[in-house]
């Protein structure tokens, strides 16, 4: 029996595309958008050339009707390029416009769907607040219904593309004594900001040019039919966001990895000393090896992960759920392989690896987000731990 991937020739297409797209348009600007933490204005639009912005959308709603597995493909690529744009097109793909299509009334879908696949709007997904993080179902931020608009009070932080953004989807207490049952999901626009929304932008050592933003609402006002999803079910589709987030933002991690082996492969046998390129020594080449062991391990967890999800006609996750476990898993290895390889590659690159002109650097700061966005290292092994004590089945396809 052979275990490997069997992409499609259309899946082989798609990442030849990316990453040649990614390669030429992105990779010379990636330096200068770094050091001036600056989001590519012309990102959406260009991308949106390749029709994949909405890839995991239905084409009825300008999207390219593909699945979880094409996503993962596409933030690999992308990553390779640029970690932090390809997070910034997983959080507006998958954390925003596929959470719409998954759970928005029709009105709303078709309201919002069409912008944000093709490229005149960008997503967001408000979850985390000042003081409620991994420990998300305690947020503060209330909504209540004032005739036919419900007034939101609160603020979120940590929101990838809120700053010059168009969409924006958050979570809100609407009755705030149910604790977690009491929560609810709503959509609404951001540009222009409308009144009582302010939006700061966070400075950060790594993921420069995906803009994250400090949120605060005071007395903000949406319409009543802005709800998405039934009253008080927000939980339901949080848990479920978060498992194919989990999954296909592993993506951004491994293609770090993969960007690393590149750069080092080609840095150590050009780079001499005593005599000889530095990959004739053992030290280096035990490096090199780790990177494509985990690599390879990587992309076994996240692309199983992904062929589940997208085999599952119900993509539930939460308590009780062997997608939550997949998920968890994928990105707590991808993100933890991802910074020991990028640091390993800074190594190789020795004082070089240190400057800014070589892209090792970027990948390195880049990469310690995936130990902790989507819930930290910590908060996946619970996880896992969580559903592995309390008997969930684990082991695919065997007794
Ligand atoms: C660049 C960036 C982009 C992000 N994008 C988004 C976004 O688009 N939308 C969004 O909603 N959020 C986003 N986040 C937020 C992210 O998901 C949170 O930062 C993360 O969930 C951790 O929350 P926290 O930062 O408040 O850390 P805390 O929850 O305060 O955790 C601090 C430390 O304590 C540990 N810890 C906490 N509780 C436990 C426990 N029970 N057991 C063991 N250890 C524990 C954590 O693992 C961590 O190491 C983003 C964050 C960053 C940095």
């Amino acid at each position: 029996m052979a275990i490997e991937f069997s992409f499609n020739d259309e899946q082989k297409m798609l990442a030849n595309t990316i990453y040649k797209w990614a390669n030429t348009w992105l990779e010379p600007q990636m330096e200068e958008l770094d050091e001036s933490d600056t989001f590519p204005k012309e990102f959406f639009k260009e991308l949106g050339k390749l029709g994949m912005i909405g890839i995991c959308i239905p084409e009825q709603y300008e999207g390219a009707g593909l699945g979880y597995t094409d996503v993962c493909i596409c933030t690999e690529q992308l990553a390779r390029v640029s970690n932090a744009l390809s997070m910034t097109w997983g959080a507006h793909l998958v954390l925003c416009a596929d959470n719409i299509k998954r759970n928005a009334s029709e009105e709303l879908k078709q309201k919002y769907l069409p912008g944000l696949c093709n490229g005149t709007a960008m997503g967001c997904l408000g979850i985390t607040e000042p003081n409620a993080g991994s420990d998300a179902m305690s947020m503060k931020t209330t909504a209540k219904l004032d005739g036919d608009s419900w007034v939101i009070n609160g603020s979120k932080i940590f929101i990838t593309n809120a700053p010059g953004g168009q969409t924006f989807l958050f979570y809100a207490k609407t009755a705030p004594e149910l604790g977690p049952k009491g929560m609810s999901a709503f959509v609404m626009d951001i540009d222009p900001q409308p009144k009582g929304y302010t939006c700061e932008k966070i400075r950060k050592f790594g993921m420069r040019t995906s803009p994250t933003g400090l949120l605060s609402f005071d007395d903000m006002r949406i319409p009543k039919e802005n709800l998405v999803g039934e009253l008080n079910k927000g939980v339901a589709i949080l848990t479920g966001g978060l498992t194919t987030e989990r999954i296909t933002l592993s993506g951004c991690a491994l293609g770090s990895v993969r960007a690393a082996l590149e750069l080092s492969l080609k840095y150590s046998q050009e780079r001499v000393q005593f005599g000889k390129p530095i990959a004739a020594q053992q030290a280096i080449q035990g490096k090199l090896a780790d990177m494509y062991v985990a690599y390879e391990t990587g992309r076994l967890l996240m692309y199983s992960a992904s062929a589940y999800v997208d085999s599952l006609t119900e993509k539930r996750g939460g308590k009780g759920t062997m997608l939550d476990m997949k998920a968890a898993a994928s990105l707590l290895y991808a993100g933890e392989v991802g910074v020991k390889a990028c640091m390993d590659g800074v190594q190789i690159h020795g004082g070089y690896g240190y400057c800014l002109e070589y892209p090792i650097q970027r990948h390195y700061r880049d990469s310690k987000l995936w130990d902790i966005g989507a819930g930290t290292s910590e908060i996946r092994r619970m996880i896992i731990a969580r559903e592995l004590l309390s008997g969930t089945p684990f082991i695919g396809g065997l007794a």
